[in-house]
Formats: structure tokens, sequence, C-alpha cells
């Protein structure tokens, strides 16, 4: 069985899901496709309402909900509670904005009148990955629900109860069937469910293996999708940084998740005068970092979401310092049962290292030492992702330029990477396309319907 609950502190096996059948996912077809016919003919209004019952459920089971996706990939318990209030004001958002972003917008024309009203599309077909169970789910479920968009959901075979969990609480709120239909279905059936007339279009996030081979399906299908891949920030510190600010932000924008955060800062690039001072401040930090049981409030360092996920990441490190690499920090087995993988500084990465352009989904940072402002913008460019940046400087003017310089999707200022209802989210280059949250997200699926009456 794919489909199970495995506890990441303990590697013991809570749960196993059966797969689906061909007849469920054609049961889950028709029914979102019917509920689609009456969604297109319904009031968005009604459809906000709905949505913000399924808000207030989530609240009454917040603790619930924060359990399950600890015990599926193993976070800690206060970030899955922070991820749940998270995913609360999503919806929230979308209950509240949703019939304004669906309102039709004029269009100005010399030849006539014009407008595009916007409509649903049809079944959307979501996979997503493990990393942040409910989040992943919410930020397109939410927005499809308003515009009318039934969703079958795919998630990650690792966090198979927090998916159906989630599922259950929408039709537990009064949601109609099919608006959210969970199936543990197979990469043959997410292929099968993208062919399908009835299914509009397929959004993922996940490795670039797994978008480029949905993506393949839905180019040969012809459905509309968007991706949200991988990515290997940059954290740059500028010569102008707040220093003392650096140091307290830096470290937990590569641990938290246990450093499993598509967005997390991952090549930490410093100006040669800072460089040594920053490398002690991360060498203080993570070794300081208590590793241990997700359930303990006290816990900085939770397990890893898998023993593959472990086996991989210790795969790369090996091989960065094969390849040359010095390591600072970490890399030192941790006892016990649990798929730890201790907090770790490697600095000396040369451009033909081996994970010099690879994503380390983990709590491994990548420190690099260089003499200029334009040696840290190409060092940030010199990247196949494009997906979030960081810039630290004291001149907002200055930390806006540079930002604008970074081939990539979203920047972020004196802070560590966020992610809230109202900013876009999403990458270039191999981190993907298209954009999530925001009302830019709410468009993805959505039907420009022109309408056009010339002139006579
Ligand atoms: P993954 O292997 O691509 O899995 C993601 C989802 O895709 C899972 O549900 C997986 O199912 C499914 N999948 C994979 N290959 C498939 C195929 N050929 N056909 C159908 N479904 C397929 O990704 P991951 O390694 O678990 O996730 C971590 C990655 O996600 C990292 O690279 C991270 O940076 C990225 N990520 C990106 C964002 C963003 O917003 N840009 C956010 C979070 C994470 P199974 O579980 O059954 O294999």
């Amino acid at each position: 069985m794919a489909y199970k609950t495995t506890y990441p502190f303990t590697g013991e096996v809570l749960k196993e899901y059966d797969n689906a059948t061909d007849a469920e996912l054609e049961q889950a077809l028709e029914t979102g496709h019917q509920l689609y016919q009456t969604w297109r003919n319904s009031p968005v209004a009604e459809r906000a309402q709905d949505l913000q019952k399924i808000a207030d459920l989530m609240k009454d089971r917040k603790e619930d909900l924060a359990k399950a996706m600890t015990y599926d990939m193993g976070k800690l318990l206060t970030e899955a509670q922070g991820e749940v209030d998270l995913c609360i004001g999503i919806v929230e958002y979308y209950a509240k904005n949703g019939e304004k972003f669906m309102e039709s917008v004029p269009l100005e024309s010399p030849a006539g009148r014009a407008y595009y009203a916007k409509q649903s599309t049809g079944v959307i077909v979501a996979v997503e990955p493990w990393n942040f169970p409910l989040y992943q789910v919410v930020r397109v479920f939410a927005p499809n629900f308003i515009v009318g968009n039934p969703m079958i959901l795919k998630h990650a075979s690792i966090c198979a109860t927090s998916a159906q969990k989630f599922a259950d609480l929408t039709l537990d709120a009064g949601a109609p069937k099919g608006a959210l239909t969970n199936l543990f279905i197979s990469y043959d059936q997410v292929s099968k469910a993208i062919h399908d007339p009835r299914v509009a279009g397929v959004c993922l996030t996940g490795s670039e293996r797994g978008g480029a081979a949905v993506a393949r399906e839905a180019g040969a299908a012809l459905k509309k999708s968007t991706l949200e891949l991988g990515g290997n920030d940059a954290f740059i510190v500028l010569d102008d940084a707040d220093f003392d600010e650096v140091k307290k932000v830096s470290p937990g924008a590569r641990l938290y998740n246990a450093g499993q955060v598509c967005t997390s800062s991952k090549r930490f690039i410093v100006m040669a005068d800072k460089y040594d001072d920053f490398v002690e401040n991360l060498k203080d930090a993570f070794s300081k970092a208590k590793i241990g049981d997700p359930m303990d409030p006290e816990t900085v360092v939770a397990p890893l979401s898998s023993k593959s996920a472990q086996e991989k990441l210790q795969k790369q490190v090996d091989s960065a310092i094969a390849g040359g690499a010095t390591l600072v920090y970490g890399n030192e087995p941790i006892n016990g049962e649990g798929f730890f993988f201790q907090p770790t500084i490697l600095t000396n990465i040369s451009k033909d290292n081996p994970v010099y352009n690879q994503e380390m989904f983990g709590p491994v940072a990548v420190v690099y030492k260089v003499d200029s402002e334009q040696e840290a913008i190409d060092l940030a460019n010199d990247s196949s992702y494009g997906l979030g940046n960081t810039i630290f400087s004291s001149n907002r003017e200055h930390a806006q330029a540079v930002a604008e310089k970074i081939e990539t999707g979203m920047s972020f200022i004196n802070s560590g990477w966020t992610s809230l209802p109202e900013l876009p989210f999403g990458g270039v280059k191999n981190s993907g396309y298209g954009r999530e949250l925001s009302e830019l997200g709410f468009d993805a699926f959505v039907n420009q319907h022109l309408v056009f009456e010339p002139n006579n």
C-alpha cells in the first residue's frame, strides 16, 4: 500500500490506506462534473458563505489537523498549529474577497461595448506535496471553491491522513459532495484524470521530476497547468545590512520545518568583511538548536519527513564534501529511530561541485563569500531555480533595486521567506509557472469570457 502514515519521529507505521479503484476515480469525476454544472448557475455568495463555514470548522479542529500533520511528516506541532492558523486566514481571505474577485471586468474599446465575465472551467486536479500538508491544499482549494471549480486531490502518499481529514472537514462543514474529493490514486490514475474531458486543469506543487511528468500529460491533453516547484533561494547580506538583524533571522530562515521549505534560504551570500562573523553566528545557532520530539514545544529541529528524504540529503551532503566543500558544522548521525538530520553548514562550494545547482531539502546551509554586490547578484542568478530570495539592507531603495535584479518570483526584504493570503506565491525558471494565493492565484483556472458588442 503506497498511502500510509509513518511517524518520522519513531519510524512506526500508524495507518495504511487502500488505493482508490478506477471506479472510485470515475465516481469522483462524475460527482465533480455535476457539481460544476450546478455551481455555474448558483450565486458566488452562497459559496462564500460555505467557505466561511469551512474556516469556522478548521478553528474547532485546529489541534486535530495539526497533530495529523506532525504524525504524517514529522513537523513540529507548534509549526503545524501555525500552519492551520495561516490556512484559516487563506480560507477567510477568499470567503471575504471572492465575490469581488469574481466580478466582471469592463474593457475600454473604441470599437464597441466590451467586458469579460469570470467563470468556472470545470474539475481541477490538484497534486500536492507533503511539506505543508494543509497549506498546499488550501491555497488551491479555497480560490477554486469560490470560482466554482470542484477539485480532485491527489496528495503525497506520506500525508494521507492529513489529506483525508481536510476533505472530511469540508463535507462536515456543509460543502457539497465533490467540492473536494481526496483520492489515493496512482500516477497512472492522475494521468487518466488529466486526460478526462470533465477535467479543466491541473495544479502541482512538488519536484521538477513530478512537475515535468504532470505538465507533459497536461500538454498532451491540452489542459491548463500551474507548477510550483523547488528552489535554491539566496539570502543576500548587502554591505549596509543591519547585521544584528541578519544574525537573528538567518538561522530560522534555514531551519524552519527542518529546512523542508521550497522558499527556505538555502544559499547565504555574504560580503567578505562580514563572512567570518556570519558563519560563526550560524554555527553557534545551529549547535544550540534543540533536535528531538516534534510534539515538544522546546524542540527546534524536527525529523525529516521520511527515511528516503534523510537518505537523499545524506547522499547530497556526502557528494558536496567529496566534491571539495568544507564542512563547517554538522553532518553527524543522530541516535534513535527518527529520520533526523543534524543542521549542517557547508562552505567553499565551487561551480563544479555536484550540489552547486541542487536543492537540498533539509537543514543544510551553504554559505558563500563575495567581494562585491555584483558578484552577489551574479551568484544568486546562477541557478536553474527562481523561486524566492532575501535581501538584507538598511536602505529600502537599495534593497529594492537589488531585489529587482534577481531572476526570481518573490523577494523578501529584511526578513526570511513568508507567505500570506494576499501575496502571490510562485516562481520562474525551473521553479515553475503560474501563481497561487492573492487575486493572481484566484484567476489561475478562471475562464475570462469576453462579451463584445461592436458599434453600429
Ligand atoms: P514530488 O515527488 O514531485 O511529489 C509531489 C506530489 O507529486 C506528490 O503528491 C507525488 O505523489 C506527486 N507526483 C510525483 N510524481 C508524479 C507523477 N509522475 N504523476 C503524478 N503525481 C506525481 O515532490 P516532493 O519531493 O515530495 O516535494 C518536495 C518538492 O516540492 C521540493 O522540491 C520543494 O521545493 C517543492 N515545493 C515547492 C513549493 C512551491 O510552492 N514552489 C512548495 C512546497 C514544495 P507521491 O507522494 O505519491 O509520490
